[in-house]
């Protein structure tokens, strides 16, 4: 029983845990250990929570160290474990507290609570922080985890390693960022894990990095630190641009792992295809945006602190300086980060592209925020056009050709759906979003809460939880059943319009609502869903994986269809346009597996197995995650 129920005492919204910011040898340095304040769930050890689950088997000794009690009062008295590269303990509160952060990041912009579960054999996402000896850590689909490894530092060229010290890939904040990154992405694009063309991974790729890099900069002791040293210049190669350091450096590198400057170059999205290489490519260009935003929200700032002149002086800056300068920073890419999670729901559910993204981003802002005060989503546009990023079958790269085209005012409305169970699902994620938003801002105005608040957690059903995919269907209350028949109902009977092929089974892929608010404080409530077509093919052109088309339909509360955002496969129905876009599409693809092919040196000597799924080994990020 928790102490909070025997004495009355209001359970505290969050729980402090402390992190290491960066990496662990870089130092001691103010701002690199931090505490963050993660939501207070109810936790059994492990920690083990609604969403989350630490399990930590040393895979390469063999046996389990002994779990970590959050609860325990030892360590709430001193808000969580203290950093320690040597205690185990420490290490499940690291991944833990990181990833939970980034869920909340993601919950947050999505505007519903991210539901994780895989049906009752996998509820939880597990992380295993010790799983494997070996200089790597990824996402595995199958155990529905998150693994890390640990390995002994280089022994000629260390960097600021000590030669043969263990290094472990838990204790690095964005290793862990990007991998429980990746296992959200799967969750809420199944089908983004397909090879289908060379976009795919490298978007999940890019994409992890962006939040991992974004992340940081919510951190603003160390944003603060950081820009003292660059004189508020952003673009300085600083702790914050740079990814996984400790990880670049003890494999010998002799450099951080990435980072997200470049020097853009558009011939390097035509020439590079490796999917780390090809996503920092994304990275880059989002992080560009940003640094543009920020310096055009505190260039006034320089201006008052330097008479108007703009030239700092030398030395160290004025803290209250420093002080506004990093607020702005955390402020910017916090909204930047939203903007690209938020771009998620304005996605295909198939075969992405980068264009593909920048379209969703653009609608996605354009959608909440119409007059892009800070120039931001000018500044995305530009960024992925330098470096020869463009959205296919777009006239122009004006910000009105790249939203995604209104869906026609009588398109046929979703209105089928019963509206008592819609109805309950908003009235599920409003009760969530209620729950979380006001959070942070008010629980030291709003009075005692009833502790009768809190029990009604456990039989809320989280928002998304009628998600399914196609390696596993979550099992889905009456209510969610329901809904998931009549937009198959709707699907079946609108499929033209959807530009969904005739005679093959439509599988609706994902059901959400979300709720949003606005800058100007209006309410923004969606419902999204994706519906997915399968053709297999035996073509050995194919590698083995399937060709899908799907579309997503973003519709308003009361049905009225917004978007109709589709990738179909080639068929008859398709007006000859659209035909002809699929028909490249599927091209494209069989270009792409040839490309691979091409330079698959395992494959080409025949040692990886079946050659006629050898695209679907492709998709397997633990061969991909070559040092993540
Ligand atoms: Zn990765």
């Amino acid at each position: 029983m928790n102490p909070s129920d025997i004495d009355g005492y209001e359970r505290p919204q969050t729980r402090p845990l402390k992190i290491y910011a960066i990496d662990p040898m870089l130092g001691r340095a103010a701002g690199r250990e931090l505490s963050l304040a993660i939501e207070n769930e109810r936790l059994a050890p492990g920690p083990q929570g609604e969403r989350l689950e630490v399990v930590d088997y040393d895979g390469a000794h063999k046996r389990f160290y002994p779990p970590l009690n959050l609860d325990s009062p030892d360590v709430l008295m001193r808000g969580g474990m203290e950093p320690s590269e040597s205690d185990p303990r420490f290490h499940q509160q690291m991944v833990y507290a990181v990833a939970m952060r980034t869920l909340e990041n993601f919950d947050r912009a999505l505007g519903r609570r991210l539901n994780l579960s895989r049906g009752k054999g996998a509820p939880r996402l597990r992380l295993f922080p010790h799983a494997f000896y070996g200089a790597n850590a990824f996402y595995d689909r199958k155990l529905h985890a998150v693994v890390f490894g640990y390995f002994r530092a280089d022994p000629e060229n260390p960097g600021r390693n000590i030669p043969n010290q263990t290094i472990f890939t838990c204790l690095s904040h964005d290793i862990i960022a990007h991998e429980v990154t990746h296992a959200i992405v799967d969750r809420l694009r199944p089908f983004f894990l397909e090879p289908s063309n060379e976009d795919v991974l490298a978007f999940h790729e890019g994409f992890s990095d962006i939040v991992a890099l974004f992340q940081k900069f919510s951190f603003r002791d160390l944003v603060s630190e950081q820009l003292q040293q660059s004189h508020t210049d952003i673009r300085s190669r600083s702790l914050l641009v740079e990814l996984a350091t400790q990880f670049g450096y003890a494999t010998g590198a002799g450099k951080p792992l990435r980072t997200a400057i470049d020097n853009p170059d558009p011939r390097a999205y035509q020439t590079q295809f490796e999917p780390h290489t090809r996503g920092s490519i994304l990275v880059s260009a989002v992080f560009d945006a940003f640094f543009g935003t920020y310096e055009r929200r505190t260039r006034d700032l320089i201006r008052i602190a330097t008479g108007g002149t703009g030239r700092l002086p030398d030395g160290d800056l004025l803290p209250d300086l420093v002080d506004r300068v990093a607020t702005e920073a955390a402020k910017t890419a916090q909204q930047l980060l939203s903007m690209c999670i938020r771009a998620f729901d304005y996605l295909p559910p198939v075969d992405i592209t980068f264009g593909d993204y920048l379209r969703a981003l653009v609608t996605a802002d354009y959608e909440l925020s119409p007059n892009d005060e800070w120039g931001t989503r000018a500044a995305l546009i530009e960024a992925f056009r330098v470096r020869g990023v463009y959205a296919s079958q777009v006239a122009s790269l004006a910000e009105e050709s790249l939203l995604w085209e209104d869906a026609s005012p009588d398109f046929p409305p979703i209105e089928d759906i019963d509206s008592t169970v819609l109805l309950r699902e908003f009235v599920t994620a409003a009760t969530r979003v209620s729950r979380e938003r006001p959070r942070r801002a008010e629980s030291s105005l709003s009075g005692r809460k009833s502790k009768y608040d809190d029990e009604s957690d456990a039989s809320e059903t989280p928002v998304d939880s009628v998600d399914s995919n196609t390696t596993n269907t979550v099992s889905a209350t009456t209510s969610n059943r329901k809904i998931f028949q009549e937009l198959q109902r709707y699907a079946v009977t609108y499929r033209r319009q959807l530009s969904l092929q005739d005679g093959l089974p439509i599988q609706v892929a994902g059901f959400h609502t979300s709720f949003r608010v606005a800058p100007s404080g209006q309410l923004l409530i969606e419902f999204v869903v994706e519906f997915v077509q399968t053709q297999r093919s035996d073509e050995d052109s194919l590698g083995g994986l399937p060709l899908r088309g799907g579309t997503t339909v973003v519709a308003a509360a009361n049905g009225t269809v917004r978007y109709v955002i589709a990738k179909p496969l080639p068929h008859p129905g398709l007006d000859p346009a659209a035909q002809a876009a699929a028909t490249a599409r599927i091209e494209r693809q069989k270009r792409y597996v040839q490309l691979c092919d091409a330079t698959d040196l395992s494959e080409a000597y025949g040692l990886g197995g079946n050659p006629r799924e050898r695209m679907l080994r492709r998709m397997n990020l633990r061969s991909l995650h070559e040092g993540f």
